[in-house]
């Protein structure tokens, strides 16, 4: 925690022209400084900025506060990333509790575990001969462009048994420590222990610290029985029912605009977000939990939808999500995306009609919702066509 003596400290160190400076071209005006609003992207010069009082105010849409709300409005940041924004800006260094509590993990060896295999599929994937196949499949089948694919920091376990744990021996990662970070497995019928994945197209999942703690890994095989998905067991670390896959970039996005977008995979999610559309989120496995939706509405008041209408996994887990958020959001929006579009041609439509009017596409998406105003539930979502609603 920071303590109160340090963020005054910030508060009277910071030059909050400065500040708001680098985000508004401001004028002076007597003693106060205006010009164009960047909260609501004003033209005129309603935005005044009271270097003395060390406040802002928008004539406008309203808004207004100090210089630790400015970027929490602005850049969607929490309180305490508000307060290392600004000491940032003015040379004063906020001590990381994280740092100070590290030499008390407890699985410290689980989380540079998973560190060091993130690394290594990483490198497989960019580095190997045998990445080529799914590098073409990212680049060439899904349209992701490298830099799209590094941001993820996609990887590839290769074709092998034991691939991994042999590169992990050789830095003394243990098999005990690699079993626990659910990276290997034994069975009776293997001699030794051997890789959980195996040819297949690695994502990482992160924290909200943005440290790899899980993986989920899509099949490169085109045999029928391997599961398309599967993603790493439960571990001290890694609890699948209590994260979300994407917050730790989304999650800036959602505060601003108070939408989260819930797609069903890892991939529409990077589809998505490759691009432009940033607030959206993928729960791992197919239904939502409680934990997961309230994890969600300290970011969003609303969910939307955006899942395969066809699919038959598709009503039990909206039904849930609908349950979920009836209690800790409000309402849980319903699919708008018609059956059969691909969510790629809607992450197209999305950032045309962004780049058009200038309104995030989830706007887009929620205005041309016919249940963007009322309290809908699945029932009546159901009853009135929900999943041939034209929106995108
Ligand atoms: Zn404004």
């Amino acid at each position: 925690m920071v303590s109160d003596e340090l963020i005054e400290e910030i508060r009277a160190q910071a030059d909050i022209l400065q500040i708001i400076g680098e985000h508004v071209t401001l004028r002076r005006s007597g003693r106060t400084y205006r010009g164009p609003c960047p909260l609501h992207g004003g033209e005129g010069p309603n935005f005044s900025v009271y270097p003395e009082r060390g406040l802002f105010k928008c004539f406008v849409c309203s808004e207004g506060g100090d210089v630790f709300s400015f970027p929490m409005k602005l850049l969607g940041l929490d309180f305490i990333e508000a307060v290392k924004f600004v000491a940032e800006r003015c040379g004063i260094s906020v001590p990381d509790a994280d740092e100070a509590r590290r030499e008390e993990d407890p699985f410290r060896d689980i989380r540079e575990a998973v560190a060091f295999a993130a690394d290594w599929y990483q490198r497989q994937l960019w580095e190997e001969k045998q990445g080529e196949a799914a590098r073409r499949y990212l680049i060439g089948g899904r349209g992701l462009s490298e830099e799209a694919i590094k941001r993820f920091g996609f990887g590839l376990a290769p074709d092998g048994w034991r691939g991994l744990r042999e590169a992990a021996a050789q830095l003394e990662i243990s098999d005990d420590v690699l079993t626990r970070a659910g990276l290997i497995r034994s069975s009776e019928r293997a001699k030794e222990p051997y890789d959980l994945f195996r040819n297949r197209l690695m994502i990482p999942i992160y924290n909200l610290r943005s440290r790899p703690i899980g993986f989920g890994g899509r099949t490169l095989s085109d045999a029928d029985d391997a599961p398309k998905y599967i993603n790493s067991p439960d571990t001290p670390i890694f609890h699948k029912g209590r994260i979300v896959y994407g917050l730790d970039w989304s999650r800036h996005a959602i505060r601003r605009k108070e939408v989260v977008l819930v797609v069903e995979g890892f991939m529409d999610l990077v589809s998505l977000m490759a691009a432009g559309v940033e607030n959206v989120i993928a729960p791992l496995g197919t239904s939502l939990t409680e934990h997961q939706a309230r994890l969600l509405s300290r970011y969003a008041k609303k969910a939307l939808l955006l899942y395969d209408s066809d699919k038959p996994a598709w009503s039990p887990p909206s039904r849930r999500l609908t349950s979920c958020c009836g209690r800790v959001c409000t309402p849980a929006l319903q699919p708008c995306r018609p059956a059969k579009i691909p969510i790629r041609s809607c992450a197209r439509v999305g950032q045309r009609r962004w780049r058009n009017t200038r309104t995030p596409p989830s706007m887009c998406w929620i205005a041309r919702s016919r249940f963007c105003s009322g309290a809908a539930t699945w029932t009546a979502a159901k009853a009135s066509g929900a999943p041939s609603m034209d929106c995108c």
